[in-house]
């Protein structure tokens, strides 16, 4: 069986090839490779125009973007998250030593639930970040009101959520401020690479310099920083597939409303709904298996790569259970009952561009 055949989760959608490659000829005859070339900077407001905000900062990934704005932000001590999650949001704040506190999450929206923040806070929390799981929004309103009240920095990790909105306001410019992937997996892409989204004018400044070093003009450091710039050539992937988005959006859309009509009669396989009167990417298509399916998730994943349907158990089991959370914090699975709960029964769907009706027939038939 060729490569292609195999459907897996998270293939990349890749916009118009000769366009990109106009555009790789420009890089050569430019000579300029990275550090904010043109393609960056076009890529950037084009980004900022879409999201509604007044900056947007590239970044060479979405991790560095996680690491750079929780540093900017001065977060420290310890900051509240979901464990249901990719394990980069927990990473980047290990990483600067800052720890990770795991809250629960909402049994609907299988986002942070705001109701259990209370119980995780101490003398040493700083922040909040939210992850808008799949692409669904955190409550954000309730997020803002916690975070008020008990004077903690709010920001979200919106890997998922390019292109979608809560309550007719682009994902992007809440908290202050926003995180974004742009790795080849996701709905839209630059190979790798990502950025921060803020309406903080001195917040933006601060990313800036740290991206670069803490470089304010030639031979001028003013700051301590990193390297989190993104190069031409992602700018250049980033600028084809822009054109694309809606289209792949569309397709994502479509995806999911066969597999919605074709999973609607097989029982013990709920289908993760959207909210459709507000922006959404559908980038995925997420189902429960319930008990009451004939199979245990686990033997049914096992079936369907047989099949060459690399279905996954995104974010199976949380970030408390792996390393090196699990040894630090052995207990915390106790007060994350609906997080143990929902990813032992999540299952993701293959979508994208690589999808169509007629393999999405063909999976659930298989189911
Ligand atoms: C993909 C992802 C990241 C990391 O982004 P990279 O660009 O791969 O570094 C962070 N958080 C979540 C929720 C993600 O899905």
């Amino acid at each position: 069986m060729k490569d292609s055949q195999i459907l897996h989760v998270g293939k990349p959608n890749i916009g118009s090839r000769e366009k990109f490659f106009q555009r790789m000829n420009q890089i050569m005859d430019n000579a300029w490779l990275t550090n904010r070339g043109p393609f960056v900077i076009e890529l950037e407001k084009k980004i900022a125009a879409y999201l509604g905000v007044r900056h947007f900062i590239s970044m060479c990934n979405g991790t560095v973007a996680l690491e750079i704005a929780i540093r900017a932000m001065c977060l420290t001590g310890e900051v509240i998250i979901p464990s249901l999650t990719f394990i980069a949001t927990a990473h980047a704040l290990q990483w600067q030593e800052i720890q990770p506190v795991f809250c629960d999450i909402d049994p609907v929206s299988y986002c942070i639930d705001p109701k259990e923040i209370a119980r995780h806070l101490t003398p040493r929390t700083t922040g909040i970040i939210g992850v808008h799981l799949y692409g669904r929004p955190c409550d954000m309103d309730a997020l803002r009101t916690v975070a008020e009240n008990h004077n903690l920095r709010l920001m979200f990790d919106a890997a998922h959520a390019f292109g979608c909105s809560y309550q007719g306001k682009m994902i992007g410019g809440f908290g202050d401020c926003e995180i974004f992937s742009f790795h080849a997996t996701k709905v839209f892409n630059t190979f790798e690479g990502g950025g921060i989204a803020t309406n903080n004018d001195a917040l933006a400044e601060k990313i800036r310099l740290m991206q670069n070093f803490g470089f304010a003009g030639y031979d001028n450091v003013i700051y301590i920083g990193i390297n989190g710039k993104m190069p031409e050539i992602s700018a250049a992937m980033g600028l084809t597939n822009f054109e694309c988005i809606d289209e792949f959006i569309e397709i994502n859309r479509m995806n999911y409303q066969v597999y919605r009509e074709c999973l609607k009669n097989i029982k013990g396989i709920k289908l993760m709904e959207y909210d459709e009167s507000d922006q959404c990417n559908w980038q995925y298509i997420v189902a429960e298996v319930g008990d009451d399916y004939p199979l245990k998730r686990e033997e049914l994943i096992k079936k369907l790569h047989a099949e060459n349907i690399l279905v996954r158990r995104y974010f199976w089991p949380g970030c408390h259970k792996m390393e090196p959370y699990r040894s630090y914090y052995p207990n915390a699975g106790l007060l994350l009952p609906n997080t143990e709960k929902i990813s032992s029964r999540l299952l993701v769907f293959p979508t994208g561009t690589a999808v169509n009706q007629e393999i999405i027939r063909r999976i659930c038939s298989l189911l």
